[in-house]
């Protein structure tokens, strides 16, 4: 493909009215009309944005990311209004979803309406819909027109990134410009909730959970292919079938009790070791002074699912930087954010699980 110059601004959050801020904006939101590529942060990960409206400009994006065709897009909208030009039915449940988590984590899929073009739902006639809470990604989104499509803004496959180095590894001269706006708060995709099923379906788990979409409307379903590991139905959101969030190095996953977790990684470290193989460890504040061998990186406390979804992505690429050949992780709580991160670990491993 075209390689092209990239622009890189760096923007502050807290200070969005600065000059240099309101310039980058506006020079994001007239690449963007025109058609082109701007990576921007979200409290989630940085997205890949493109005029969603604009058939030719979401196309960019997948081959920029080197995406399948079929993995649809989800648009990003600025204000609630929005969301009436490309839903065609908004369901009440969607319309107290909305109000209690938007802007936020969420993603509500709805039936589409006909400006949608079927290169941004990967011709789907539903369509993915999120108003993210990041006060950049909001002015990112206004000044571009108001529907942007953001996949995560990642070479297809690899962990999504969690800060602009990441988006520039994977696409620099690839794209037209990011937008760099440090860290992000969360560090895991949106929650996916299919609104046009009865009751309401999570899709994707993400930091809004089940019960605290349960505490709005009542009944939600979980698909089955986001919480069995050897689930062969096939998962509903096109994108979660593709091997995905995944470092280089070969991923295993260990489970069981604390104690015999650490003893069988120290143990298979130790073999790959042996056999010249550069080894990575996935360990906890609470656990990496017990491990005796490799590259031992811990993700943070156990009891802290925040930090650990805040931190996984970046652990992932620092072992690909390292040249890891395999990784070995320990298993993390599933409260809260917890089973998002537990979510895609497991897909990272492609399911690769050591139960002790
Ligand atoms: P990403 O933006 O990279 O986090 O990927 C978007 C995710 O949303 C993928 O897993 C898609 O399959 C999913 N998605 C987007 N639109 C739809 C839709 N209309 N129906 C089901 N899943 C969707
Ligand atoms: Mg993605």
């Amino acid at each position: 493909m075209e390689r092209m110059r990239t622009i890189i601004r760096r923007i502050d959050r807290k200070k969005l009215q600065n000059k240099a801020a309101i310039q980058a904006i506006e020079k994001a939101g007239g690449i963007l009309k025109a058609g082109g590529l701007v990576a921007f942060p979200t409290e989630t990960v940085y997205g890949l944005g493109a005029d969603a409206l604009n058939e030719d400009a979401a196309r960019k994006i997948y081959e920029a990311k080197g995406r399948p065709s079929d993995n649809p897009l989800i648009i990003h909208i600025a204000n609630i209004r929005s969301l009436r030009k490309v839903a065609e039915v908004i369901p009440e449940e969607a319309k107290k979803i909305a109000k209690k988590y938007w802007p936020g984590p969420l993603t509500m899929i709805f039936e589409k309406t006909d400006i949608v073009p079927y290169g941004t739902t990967g011709g789907l006639e539903t369509v993915a819909v999120r108003m993210p809470s990041d006060p950049v990604a909001l002015e990112v989104i206004r000044a571009g027109g108001g529907f942007i499509a953001a996949p995560s803004a990642n070479t297809s496959g690899r962990p999504s990134p969690t800060c602009a180095a990441h988006v520039e590894a994977d696409l620099r001269r690839r794209i037209d410009m990011i937008i760099d706006g440090g860290q992000v708060e969360i560090g895991v995709e949106s929650t996916i909730l299919d609104m046009t099923m009865t009751p309401p379906m999570i899709l994707r788990p993400g930091a809004i959970t089940q019960e605290m979409l349960e505490e709005v409307i009542g009944e939600v379903a979980v698909d089955r292919s986001t919480i069995s590991a050897d689930s062969r139905e096939s998962p509903r959101a096109p994108g979660m079938k593709y091997r995905h969030y995944a470092p280089r190095a070969d991923l295993s996953v260990v489970e069981g009790p604390m104690e015999l977790a650490i003893e069988a990684i120290n143990r298979m470290a130790a073999g790959r070791i042996a056999e010249g193989y550069k080894v990575g460890i996935i360990a906890t504040d609470e656990t990496a002074g017990r491990y005796r061998s490799g590259i031992i990186k811990s993700i943070g406390p156990r009891a802290d699912e925040m930090a650990i979804a805040s931190h996984l992505y970046g652990i992932l690429r620092e072992f690909d930087d390292e040249g890891a050949d395999y990784i070995f992780s320990e298993s993390f709580s599933t409260c809260g954010i917890g089973g998002a991160v537990m979510n895609r670990l497991l897909k990272a491993a492609s399911h690769h699980i050591i139960d002790v």
